[in-house]
């Protein structure tokens, strides 16, 4: 048995490499639910035996996101954690205590959004500064990467702002976007994020804020910081920043007697599940500044406010088989076959493994009844093995050794933990998937062929890579089943037009690994040729913005392949862009961005306008639609275009603030611009 002193050793030791691996890697090894529960034994050792107290202890401080690759700047008020409870009974005797101490007291009842810690700082009514928590003193400054958020105001509207103060929220993935970018990733061969909070505080801390703005993040406010705010609570506080152009959520409420509080409690719970982001809880904070100021804080929390967290749903169900399917990429993924079961509405038939290291830390084997839970992805994962019902006879699952589609044996890679099947050139799953890729709607986009087409034309012998797709004859499209002579005229007119996709598009659809869309752009502006691509070393490559050692060792692994290289030559042949052509790309400033040009403007015209949105990377809509990002905004825009933008959360831009943006103007602004 272990001393107590050496239970708090290892509990602390173990805390803090959770605490990495969650903050700083974003790639947490178990659940948060794992993570309380021996957060709660190493208070409770703490406090029965306070001889080994430890002011840097994992309870007294809070787990620290600081990185050395943004400036750091000294937080003007603390940025804490919340105490948390999953029991319906603690967060009673916090309202016990409160009351007790302030019987007048009231409460603010809110969703506990599952991403990460901002504080915004304004001065004037614009944004100034944007940091993350860090260790609750100092934090990162991620402002660029903040800038690109469209629910984030840079410039506040109304007029009884204070004139220096701080919004504090969370920065989150929305679900949809979520499931996007993990597809994209796997896509590509690179890990897929853990979970939406993980993805928004991975990309928050991007280099690069033109990935950022691609990425779609989103972001709540759920509190004011400043001295001398006209303000006497938190209610009327957030209140009053949703007029001023903060995003606040309505899913809040005031609330005096525990049977209100329990009440929005068990309606958030039954609410959250069709939520488009990730919650983990409801955050019960005390109204009044005064009571709050009276109750104080620890050196870690507020004593004002308290997170009751949901468990996360979880379902027990049979191992019945586990298959391994072979990507695009030559990664072998294992897939759980379960035993159907109900699990947050719906019925789960699969899971998903990742990889062999989980198949053995969690040492699954055929037969066990397993816990599935919904970590907000689209399939959901097997996150535990319940022993006591293990058959007795059963064996580990052994990851299978040979590709199971061409029976290649497998390799694996240095630090990685997938397996891959090294026979790229003569894995059918493979083959064909780097063709479904290469005409993929964000690639070459060639249209009336899809994954079944690719697959015939791969069993008729027609194509066997990428270039043989510009050989192919229309007489011969026609004769197979189910296509014919119209859609062997259509395949040939959309290879055609796929002549004159830009290079940094024919870039991705080669299917590089870990080169996604976002990656050949900047790959395709920086170097802005193939050939001078293929000729970069693996150092210069590194050296580029966002892409690091991994993308470039891949880059450069791809160009050494002679297969490769044959296939780009006939690629060239059949004339795809290989240069950025036309218009000089400027920048990726408006990367992912798509704008509305409306009006008359003071310095540009408006065919300037668009030609400048689309040299610094951004898309030009005609129409004010649920796509557009931006309304460029000059005078007399049209009624009707302001009425639907303002519908749809369309944000206005200025000719000055557009000219921010594109880095051609650095001065302050003096005029407020138009902003909704
Ligand atoms: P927390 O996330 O439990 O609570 C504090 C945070 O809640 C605040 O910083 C804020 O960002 C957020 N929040 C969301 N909505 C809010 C609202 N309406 N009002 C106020 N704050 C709101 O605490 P933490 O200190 O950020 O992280 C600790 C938690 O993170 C742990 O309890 C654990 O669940 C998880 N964690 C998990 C691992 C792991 O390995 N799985 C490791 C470290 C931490």
């Amino acid at each position: 048995m272990a001393t107590p002193k050496e239970e708090i050793d290892r509990l602390r030791a173990q805390l803090e490499e959770y605490n990495r691996r969650y903050y700083l890697d974003n790639d947490p090894v178990v659940s948060d639910r794992q993570f309380d529960e021996l957060m709660r034994r190493l208070q409770d050792l703490e406090k029965q035996y306070p001889q080994y107290d430890d002011p840097n202890s994992p309870t007294r401080r809070v787990g620290s996101d600081l990185t050395n690759r943004f400036e750091s700047v000294r937080h003007r008020y603390p940025m804490m954690s919340l105490s948390n409870t999953y029991s319906l009974e603690e967060l009673r005797e916090f309202y016990d205590r409160v009351r007790e101490e302030a019987p007048e007291a009231d409460f603010v009842c809110e969703l506990k959004f599952d991403g990460t810690a901002i504080s915004l700082t304004y001065e004037h009514g614009r944004l100034l500064r944007a940091e993350t928590r860090g260790d609750g003193t100092v934090g990162d400054d991620v402002t660029a990467n903040v800038r690109t958020i469209r629910s984030v105001p840079l410039v506040l509207t109304g007029d009884d702002y204070p004139d220096d103060f701080e919004m504090r929220g969370e920065i989150y993935m929305p679900r949809a976007e979520f499931a996007r970018l993990n597809a994209e990733r796997e896509e590509i061969g690179e890990v897929p994020f853990a979970n939406p909070r993980n993805a928004a505080a991975g990309t928050l801390k991007l280099q690069n804020s033109s990935v950022v703005a691609a990425r779609r993040l989103d972001c709540f406010l759920y509190a004011m910081a400043g001295e001398n705010l006209p303000f006497n609570s938190h209610w009327d506080a957030l209140n009053k920043a949703r007029t001023w152009g903060f995003r606040i959520s309505d899913h809040m409420r005031r609330c005096r007697t525990w049977e209100e509080i329990e009440a929005f409690i068990r309606e958030t719970d039954s609410l959250r599940e069709g939520l488009p982001y990730a919650t983990d809880g409801a955050v019960v904070k005390v109204n009044s500044y005064d009571i709050q100021r009276r109750l104080g804080a620890t050196a870690k929390a507020p004593r004002w406010a308290v997170a009751y967290k949901f468990k996360a749903e979880e379902a027990l169900t049979e191992l019945l088989s586990v298959e391994f399917s072979v990507g695009r990429t030559g990664a072998v993924t294992p897939v759980a076959n379960l035993t159907p079961v109900l699990l947050a509405g719906t019925v789960v038939k699969r899971a998903s493994l990742h990889n062999a290291d989980q198949i053995a830390l969690l040492d699954l084997r055929i037969g066990d009844h397993v816990y599935v839970e919904k970590g907000g992805e689209i399939i959901p994962k097997i996150t535990g093995v319940e022993l006591s019902m293990r058959p007795a006879e059963s064996r580990p699952l052994e990851f299978v050794r040979t590709c199971p589609q061409c029976g290649a044996p497998l390799e694996r890679y240095e630090g990685e933990a997938a397996w891959y099947c090294p026979n790229s050139s003569g894995c059918t799953p493979q083959i064909v998937g780097r063709i479904v890729h290469f005409i993929s709607r964000k690639a070459m986009n060639i249209e009336g062929i899809g994954e079944e087409t690719v697959g015939l034309f791969f069993e008729q012998g027609l194509v066997r890579d990428a270039a043989d797709l510009y050989d192919l004859a229309p007489e011969r499209i026609a004769a197979l089943p189910r296509l014919g002579a119209k859609s062997a005229a259509n395949i040939m007119a959309s290879l055609e037009r796929s002549r004159s996709v830009p290079f940094a598009r024919v870039l991705y659809a080669l299917g590089i690994r870990f080169v996604g869309e976002a990656t050949a752009r900047i790959l395709a502006a920086h170097f802005k040729s193939l050939d001078a691509l293929a000729a970069a070393s693996e150092e210069e490559l590194a050296q580029v913005d966002e892409v690091g050692k991994t993308i470039a060792r891949s880059v450069r692994e791809y160009f050494a392949d002679s297969v490769n290289r044959r296939i780009i030559e006939r690629l060239r042949a059949a004339g795809l862009q290989f240069e950025t052509v036309g218009e000089e790309r400027l920048s990726d400033a408006l990367a992912g961005l798509s704008i509305v040009i409306s009006g008359t403007f003071e310095r540009h015209s408006r065919e300037e306008l668009k030609r400048l949105i689309e040299q610094h990377g951004g898309r030009n809509l005609a129409a004010v639609s649920g796509n557009a990002d931006y309304l460029l905004a000059g005078t007399g825009v049209g009624p009707a275009k302001l009425a639907k933008a303002t519908k749809l959360g369309v944000r206005m831009l200025s000719e000055e603030e557009f000219e921010r943006m594109i880095g051609e103007r650095h001065d302050e602004a003096v005029v407020q611009p138009t902003l909704f």
